[in-house]
């Protein structure tokens, strides 16, 4: 299996970028914020928990993040391998993907972050927010909060696959195909 984590800020591109790289590799996508949304819309038990953090652009509690990735991983079980995307979000995740993946045989290969500066972030989840209907991409004070999250929440998981030697940073500025080119050159020195 081959393992990747596609990690970066809330704007960054993960998801436009997760896509390209699960047809190219064949690999499941596991995007914790579309599963978040996928239960909102349906309406269950979880959507209805998971809301309120989204709405202000907090994380969601990690024992039920984690507990959605496991089903995920389960039903994914006879693919290539997975592309994280917008999880882990924080040292706990980490350890906790990292346990379940051992449980299988299986671990990280490795992360791969996106590297945006900030005034980009921003004005690119306003322009998506024009179209993705998302609440927590048309308020300026919930974004502020989403990025304020990911620098004291998120980028200490960075650094905790950097000191496994499991990190490499990448330009996230820049045409879709040329940053895709540059994911594609790291993917397949871990493969
Ligand atoms: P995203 O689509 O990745 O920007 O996620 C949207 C929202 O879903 C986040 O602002 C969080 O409220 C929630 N969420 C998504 N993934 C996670 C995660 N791994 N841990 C905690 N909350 C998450």
């Amino acid at each position: 299996m081959l393992n990747i984590i596609l990690f970066g800020p809330p704007g960054a591109g993960k998801g436009t970028q997760s896509e390209k790289i699960i047809n190219k590799y064949n690999l499941t996508h596991i995007a914790t914020g579309d599963l978040f949304r996928k239960h909102l819309g349906e309406g269950t038990e979880l959507g209805k928990l998971a809301q309120k953090y989204m709405d202000e652009g907090n994380l969601v509690p990690d024992q039920v993040v984690i507990g959605m990735v496991d089903e995920k991983l389960k039903e994914g079980a006879n693919s290539n391998g997975f592309i994280f995307d917008g999880f882990p979000r924080t040292v706990p995740q980490a350890q906790a993907l990292e346990t379940l993946l051992e449980e299988k045989g299986e671990s990280i290969n490795g992360m791969i972050a996106l590297d945006v500066p900030e005034e980009e972030l921003k004005k690119r989840i306003k322009e998506r927010g024009k179209t993705s209907g998302r609440a927590d991409d048309q308020d300026e004070n919930k974004i502020e909060n989403r990025i304020k999250v990911y620098l004291d929440e998120t980028l200490p998981v960075a650094n905790y696959f950097d000191q496994k030697d499991k990190f490499v940073k990448i330009n996230g500025v820049g045409s879709i195909d040329e940053i895709f080119n540059n994911i594609c050159d790291q993917v397949d020195r871990l493969k």
